[in-house]
């Protein structure tokens, strides 16, 4: 690793590691916090989906891509913990810029295991998560007065080595249901909802690249779910279920979309 400050070999005093949410893409959805820690970093550590923009924020930090591949996370993640560990060894401020809040669904508990065990300070920076950013873009509150008092956020991956749990449950029991990182196995997650006791009707949308320029919003039912993988999405997508998508006014601009995916199945 290159390092732009002078380097420490050993630091009495550790620097310290700032886990930061980047928010959901849009460069702006970014609290003022973690853009004062991003100037004054000395290295960032980013995921693949942190906006470019985002980036220039940290003016005097060297930026270190850190984009995991899917299959091979456990290794990935102990070399990331280690990378995050040397910087602090040698840089005042390093931070570990993730995107949406770096605690959903961001193996945050393992890098702050990770810095723990190595006596290094750290501190987590909040950010705004796809969810919420997908309900904005959508007018749709996920906790509609009347209609939804619980919202859940779930994900069907399971890790290698992580025993399966009842996610379908969970989505099954709230009253609006998030699924992250889900697009790609919908046939599998509509199949397990449908199981575990949701109605083929029920209200649902997918938001692609929420809160950016090129978002993109679905609007379907449980049934239509095992035709998403026909929308050809480049981007990160959300599932999101429940009655709220239902009444929403927002679903009449949607509805293109939705023939469009009719037309795909
Ligand atoms: N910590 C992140 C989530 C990381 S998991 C957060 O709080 O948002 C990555 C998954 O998040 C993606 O597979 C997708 O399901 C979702 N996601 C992230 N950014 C998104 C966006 N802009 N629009 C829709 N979904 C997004």
């Amino acid at each position: 690793m290159k390092l732009r400050q002078t380097p420490r070999e050993t630091r009495s005093i550790p620097g310290k590691v700032y886990l930061v949410g980047a928010g959901p893409g849009a460069p702006d959805l970014i609290t003022l916090r973690a853009a004062e820690i991003l100037k004054r970093a000395d290295v960032v550590f980013h995921d693949a989906l942190v906006h470019p923009n985002t980036l220039l924020l940290a003016q005097n930090a060297e930026k270190i891509a850190v984009g995991k591949r899917c299959g091979k996370h456990s290794t990935a993640q102990r070399f990331i913990n280690k990378r995050l560990v040397d910087a602090a060894r040698k840089l005042d401020t390093v931070v570990r810029l993730k995107g949406g809040d770096p605690m959903l669904f961001g193996r945050a508990q393992e890098e702050i295991a990770a810095l723990r065990a190595a006596g290094i300070d750290y501190e987590v920076v909040p950010g705004v998560t796809a969810a919420l950013a997908a309900s904005a873009g959508l007018n749709v509150s996920l906790t509609q007065r009347g209609i939804a008092r619980s919202v859940t956020f779930v994900t069907a991956r399971v890790g290698t080595g992580e025993a399966a749990n009842n996610w379908a449950a969970s989505a099954a029991q709230a009253d609006t249901a998030v699924i992250y990182m889900g697009v790609g196995q919908a046939a599998e997650i509509a199949a397990a909802l449908s199981a575990a006791g949701v109605p083929a009707a029920t209200p649902a949308v997918i938001v692609e690249n929420a809160s950016l320029p090129q978002e993109r919003r679905f609007a379907l039912t449980l049934s239509e779910l095992p035709h998403a993988a026909g929308l050809a999405l480049s981007g990160p997508a959300l599932i999101m279920l429940g009655e709220v998508f239902a009444t929403a006014q927002e679903i009449a601009a949607i509805a293109d979309a939705s023939l469009a995916l009719a037309a795909a199945s």
